[in-house]
């Protein structure tokens, strides 16, 4: 876990541009943005991806849907619309083993992803 890029931003080792945090997660704008806003919301607690999700977690899951909706209301744009995404493992295209939602908004997106 020591070599967890996204613990180390949790424990301040890695500088970045908070935009929320609270006891169990961190919101903090992605380094490479997708979209005029592209906000990363992490647990504090390290879990690799959505795939080794159990029950324990529910809460926390529950809490990072909850943050972006709430992020999206604060920053405005709720009503226009975005799109959440949770990359997970090979397929789903995820290249950081520290579970994250993703928070896009600011332009249109198409659906299905490529
Ligand atoms: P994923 O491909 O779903 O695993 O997404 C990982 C995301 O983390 C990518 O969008 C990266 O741009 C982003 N990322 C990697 N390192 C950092 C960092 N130091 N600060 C902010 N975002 C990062
Ligand atoms: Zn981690």
């Amino acid at each position: 876990m020591n070599d967890c890029i996204f613990c180390k931003i949790i424990a301040g080792e890695i500088p970045t541009a908070k935009v929320y945090e609270d006891a169990e997660c961190v919101a903090f704008n992605d380094i490479s943005p997708q979209a005029p806003t592209h906000v990363l919301i992490i647990p504090r607690e390290h879990l690799a991806s959505l795939a080794e999700a159990a029950d324990e977690h529910e809460k926390t899951l529950g809490h990072l849907l909850l943050t972006a909706g709430k992020i999206a209301r604060e920053k405005g744009f709720a009503d226009d619309g975005y799109r959440v995404v949770i990359n997970t493992n090979r397929d789903g295209g995820q290249t950081v083993y520290h579970l994250h939602v993703h928070l896009l908004a600011g332009r249109p997106f198409i659906f299905p992803p490529g």
